[in-house]
């Protein structure tokens, strides 16, 4: 005899579709990634430098919270979407030019603070008075895949500015208007690499963008660099925090971290990247490169 199921156990009964895209949440993205490394800051070895990136993410939230929503140009964002390009392109910088008071606020904001070593607001000055072609030249290598040629003192400020703005632009979007690129490594959204991935409650992996903060569906247990799916393998500090792994793929000896929500709860992309550095000396000795930078770490030149 066949049950009639009452209409709620029908309901939870189907399937949920998994969300491919998730966009931004303006009113807290950059406040949660400042708790977050206010968390990670104590007793650790960055500890200055964790507590300084707080509070630029919580200068950040006042920024973004300041801005009018933007305006998007739907029939462009339709044709990008058509040719399964990303709708909001990083390498449109110099189309929006709003990013540069930003970085002005930032700056003047973080130098105001009195805590403030004096080192760190003589840097801020000097972010300050970069001239605008010279931050235009920078942002085409920071967004460019040219770290060789960014100045890593500098650069953690300015791609602070650029998230403010790219995260408001992504907030405004339609998420049905933003198409599934050919290139799963790329965020769909503005064409950035991912910071790290993350496995949500739900159990489903999403890769983080260091740029806009969109984060887009991936499978777990493949390679976020080359799309392998033999020869993965998850790293770990022994005694450390086990929410937070490397992904390392045997096929092109490159790695990524992986948090697991799972695990601990609390864990976020770029603060979470950022705060384990450890296992990226670990996983370097093992042979593996990093797949790409943390947004507000970089690294200095080499030779
Ligand atoms: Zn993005
Ligand atoms: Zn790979």
């Amino acid at each position: 005899m066949q049950r009639v199921l009452p209409s709620d156990e029908i309901a939870r009964s189907v399937a949920q579709p998994i969300p491919r895209l998730r966009l931004p949440d303006r009113a807290a993205v950059f406040d949660r990634r400042a708790a977050r490394l206010d968390r990670l800051a104590p007793d650790h070895a960055l500890s200055g430098y964790l507590q300084l990136m707080a509070d630029v993410a919580r200068t950040q939230q006042v920024l973004l919270s300041a801005l009018p929503p933007p305006v998007l140009d739907s029939a462009e964002l339709a044709r990008a979407a058509a040719h399964r390009m990303p709708v909001l392109p990083a390498g449109d910088h110099r189309r929006h030019r709003e990013w540069q008071p930003i970085l002005a606020g930032l700056c003047e904001r973080l130098a105001a603070q009195e805590h403030r070593p004096g080192t760190v607001a003589d840097l801020l000055r000097r972010v300050h008075q970069i001239p605008a072609p010279v931050l235009d030249e920078q942002v085409d290598a920071l967004l460019g895949g040219r770290p060789e040629h960014v100045d890593p003192a500098t650069a953690p400020f300015l791609m602070a500015a650029l998230q403010v703005l790219w995260v408001a632009l992504a907030a405004a979007l339609d998420p049905a208007a933003v198409a599934p690129l050919d290139v799963p490594g790329v965020c769909p959204v503005c064409g950035s690499l991912p910071v790290a991935s993350i496995v949500r409650g739900d159990g489903h992996r999403y890769l983080h963008c260091a740029l806009c903060a969109s984060e887009w569906h991936l499978v777990r247990a493949k390679c976020s660099h080359c799309d392998a799916v033999d020869g993965i393998a998850y790293r770990f500090i022994e005694h450390g925090n086990d929410g937070v792994r490397a992904e390392t793929c045997e096929q092109c000896r490159v790695y990524r971290k992986i948090l697991l929500q799972e695990k601990d709860q609390h864990v976020e992309a770029v603060a979470d990247d950022l705060a384990s550095l450890a296992l990226d000396v670990l996983v370097g000795e093992a042979g593996y490169h990093r797949a790409s930078v943390n947004p507000l770490l970089w690294p200095a030149a080499e030779g």
